[in-house]
């Protein structure tokens, strides 16, 4: 057995509905624009969607609070359904898709740093910084595909402090779920523990710490949580207090 020269990452895992087990969670997959943000738009789901990841610990449940990152003046919301992969596979048949390599499902938060996603496009450069940060994607529990079945229509909204901001239906997704993970599986070979969030509709805006973001999607999970500001650290204010004393 090989030693570990440093204490070894603590799994991440989402919590499973009505029992005490947990889905460990891999990796992290994001499916760009999935819906039609207004009459306007063009997206055609016979172009393949942009994906990108966040890393697997960026997952938190979807309750509490809600840490306000550095780094951004324009932290925005997207509410995603998310799926979770049981079983992987490359080249998958979409028609295989639900009954076989599908889990379960929940509702997420696709948490941007807008302002530097709108650096980086500008940039052509990756959008690691808008997109995988800490606490980026909370999570509600995931509910088993042996309970919910696999939901092709359902509402999926969010609202912040009561204010309704996103409102659309699983039944407009223009990448179907089905389609999504055959795609994903002819890029990657996907594997258990994979999530994907699925895109989101229009709506998106952005959270100020104080807020109280809540929605849900279908009757898969609901979530409410208040974003709150980073506490200052110690060296900041350490360093303020010496600000015109000699050393
Ligand atoms: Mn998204």
């Amino acid at each position: 057995m090989t030693d570990s020269v440093i204490p070894a990452p603590t799994p991440a895992s989402l919590p499973v509905t009505g029992t005490t087990a947990v889905f460990p969670v891999g990796r992290v997959f994001c499916i760009g624009r999935n819906y039609r943000w207004d009459r306007q738009d063009t997206a055609s789901p016979v172009d393949m969607p942009p994906w990108f990841m966040k890393p697997a610990n960026a997952v938190v449940p979807a309750q509490g609070e809600l840490p306000y990152p550095p780094g951004t003046s324009d932290f925005c919301h997207e509410v995603e359904l998310v799926v979770a992969i049981g079983r992987g596979g490359s080249d998958i048949d979409p028609a295989q898709v639900e009954a076989g390599h599908i889990w379960g499902y929940a509702a997420g938060l696709d948490l941007t740093r807008r302002d530097l996603q709108q650096q980086a496009k500008r940039a052509g450069n990756p959008w690691e910084a808008a997109k995988a940060f800490d606490h980026s994607a909370p999570c509600t529990p995931l509910v088993p595909a042996q309970v919910c079945g696999h939901p092709r229509q359902g509402e999926v909204w969010l609202a912040v402090n009561g204010t309704e901001r996103q409102r659309g239906d699983l039944s407009e997704l223009l990448w179907p779920v089905r389609e999504l993970v055959a795609m994903l599986s002819r890029s990657v070979a996907l594997q258990p523990g994979d999530l994907v969030f699925t895109g989101t509709p229009s709506g998106v805006g952005p959270l100020q710490p104080g807020d109280v973001v809540s929605g849900a999607v279908a009757d898969i999970g609901r979530f409410s949580m208040t974003v709150c500001s980073p506490p200052e650290p110690a060296w900041r204010s350490a360093s303020a207090s010496m600000t015109g004393v000699s050393s």
